[in-house]
């Protein structure tokens, strides 16, 4: 895998929803039998290195680490085959979630996009050039808080593989060059505090590292 920076061409985030059967459980929520697709605007990428600010007056904001894995050219209705030629490249994005806000569109069967999509919300690690796609069915992840493993999962742990997860997106939404996916978080999904200092790991290697400031 080659190093490189944030992709320059950003199409629309595309997020799944309770991909890993530890998170689906601490969220009291059930397995579920198809795929949860929500999306991210492109406007709340940040890169994450540096300080993040997250405005204090958004209320409790939980770090969701995830892979996330960028499409090199446009696809529709497309077999698993034809899915892992369209991965360009991977790395790793914080779905940042305000989850009372979430709990209170839900609770009222809104839309999630006012939790998923406010400032800063969508944190993403340079991303490495895939050259082996056998990579991505053993690829592990990793979130440290000021020194502490918080996170940790496997993409051997998903509920539905990229493939398929990015299959079935496109067998009802065309996808287009340069979306981003992000596939899911593992378990113990958590609130970021002032002065947080967040490191990633991707296949055990550290690719981003920022720290956080809630004023
Ligand atoms: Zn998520």
């Amino acid at each position: 895998m080659n190093s490189f920076t944030i992709p320059k061409t950003i199409g629309l985030i595309y997020c799944v929803g309770r991909n890993y059967a530890d998170h689906a459980k601490e969220l009291k929520n059930p397995i579920p039998k198809e795929p949860i697709i929500f999306t991210k605007s492109p406007a709340c990428i940040v890169p994450f290195e540096g300080k993040i600010f997250l405005p204090l007056n958004l209320g409790r904001c939980d770090y969701e680490t995830e892979i996330a894995v960028q499409l090199g050219t446009n696809l529709y209705q497309a077999a698993q085959n034809q899915v892992l030629q369209a991965i360009s490249y991977v790395g790793i994005a914080l779905d940042l979630t305000l989850r009372d806000k979430q709990n209170e569109l839900k609770a009222r069967k809104h839309p999630w996009d006012l939790a998923k999509s406010f400032v800063n919300a969508c944190p993403l690690s340079r991303f490495i050039k895939m050259d082996d796609f056998q990579e991505l069915a053993n690829m592990t992840i990793r979130l440290e808080i000021n020194g502490e493993v918080r996170q940790q999962g496997s993409t051997k742990e998903m509920l539905f593989s990229i493939p398929d997860l990015i299959s079935f997106i496109s067998q009802n939404i065309p996808l287009r060059q340069g979306d981003i996916i992000l596939t899911g978080t593992p378990a113990n999904v958590g609130p970021l505090n002032n002065n947080d200092y967040l490191v990633a790991f991707l296949n055990g290697q550290a690719i981003a590292e920022a720290e956080i400031i809630r004023t």
